[in-house]
């Protein structure tokens, strides 16, 4: 028995889904989805969960996470009802309901997420103060501002935290899936399953190809791919810095793979900027503030790391040392907030691939 909230539809509007009460069931954006099956009407299923006000079964629902936000659906609905934003609607308010304390409703109200960013900036500015020492303006120093074993420290307890908190959330979302607590699989098929979400979903974005517009397509898996080779070269720093020498010249390895990746990962940011600042399609036409905030952040994050390597070699020392300010306060701002923001779709939306691969073979 579900319970009903008769609230929900306008308690959802708060997360992007302005028009659902539009609807009026005439199955369009089922027709054309690609995800839907016999089995799943998608996405009218959450379309009729929301009006009705089944928040329970919209919580135990994967299928905000499986919508890859093509639009198609929202361009066939001939009541505007935007079916598509009310998917992405819908993981926001699961972001928030899976988050440790609920943290993460302080950065889905506007309010109050412009003091959260505004703190963790003042943080980020304080610990530089605190950490660093205090830079030799006539000379780079690799070493000035803030050492790398401080650095390297801060990043070791950053990722224990996100690893931990990773944990902590997807748990909470696994137990509220409909159905796994009660299912047992097998250990090979689970271990099947999450090789297959892997290569087909993260690293090839298999689902996000079969969107009409391959540009978005190219421009997701640019991002991801970036990513992948800028955490890539980070780890590699790190470990060369830990276990070799802080001025060994193997270094250069992975200064190659950050450089060559940050060009994908900047493409991918300016292309979902130039579209969500355009407002033509119906995927970017209603950006809730924290897409702004989270495509914003990758941007100066990447473009930061460029300048202070610019700056670096054309031995302009304020330059690098604002740069490397910006970069780290950006890049702090980024990791810290990432299992409450936009961000934690990185983990949230291959658990629920994988989910929704042993579902399948079942
Ligand atoms: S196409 Fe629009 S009106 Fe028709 S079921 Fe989907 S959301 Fe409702
Ligand atoms: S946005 Fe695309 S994938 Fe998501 S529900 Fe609509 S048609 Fe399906």
């Amino acid at each position: 028995m579900h319970k009903i909230n008769s609230e929900f539809s306008e308690k959802i509007k708060q997360y992007g889904a302005f028009d659902i009460n539009a609807c009026y069931n005439c199955g369009n954006c089922t027709a054309i989805c690609p995800l839907s099956t016999e089995d799943n009407s998608f996405p009218r299923k959450m379309i009729r969960a929301t009006i009705l006000g089944l928040e329970d079964k919209i919580n135990s629902s994967m299928d905000p996470w499986l919508c890859y936000y093509c639009g198609e659906c929202s361009d066939t609905c001939p009541r505007d009802a935007d079916p598509g934003g009310l998917m992405m609607a819908l993981r926001r308010y699961q972001i928030r309901k899976f988050s440790l304390g609920k943290v993460a409703d302080i950065f889905y109200n506007g309010f109050s997420s412009v003091f959260a960013w505004i703190i963790l900036t003042l943080l980020a500015i304080g610990g530089i103060y605190i950490f660093g020492n205090y830079p030799d303006m006539e000379k780079i120093n690799p070493l000035s501002m803030i050492s790398l074993d401080t650095l390297h420290d801060g990043g070791i307890i950053a990722f224990i935290f996100l690893i931990l908190l990773a944990f902590f959330q997807i748990y909470v979302m696994m137990k509220s899936v409909n159905g796994f607590k009660k299912k047992s699989f097998k250990f090979s098929e689970s271990v099947k399953g999450f090789f297959d979400v892997l290569f087909k979903e993260v690293l090839a974005q298999k689902k996000f190809s079969e969107c009409e517009d391959k540009s978005r397509y190219i421009a997701h898996l640019s991002l991801v791919w970036g990513f992948i080779g800028l955490f890539i070269a980070t780890i590699t720093v790190m470990m060369i810095d830990l276990f070799i020498s802080t001025q060994s010249t193997l270094k250069i390895i992975p200064k190659i793979i950050g450089i060559v990746s940050g060009l994908p990962a900047i493409y991918g940011s300016v292309y979902f900027l130039y579209k969500r600042g355009k407002q033509k399609d119906n995927y970017s036409k209603y950006s809730h503030h924290t897409d702004w905030i989270f495509i914003i952040l990758i941007f100066l994050a990447i473009l930061s790391g460029y300048a202070l390597d610019i700056c670096r070699w054309s031995l302009f020392f304020k330059g690098y040392y604002v740069s490397f300010a910006l970069h780290l306060i950006i890049v702090f701002e980024l990791i810290i907030t990432l299992p409450f923001t936009k961000f934690s779709h990185l983990m949230y939306r291959p658990v629920a691939l994988w989910l929704a691969e042993l579902k399948n073979k079942e």
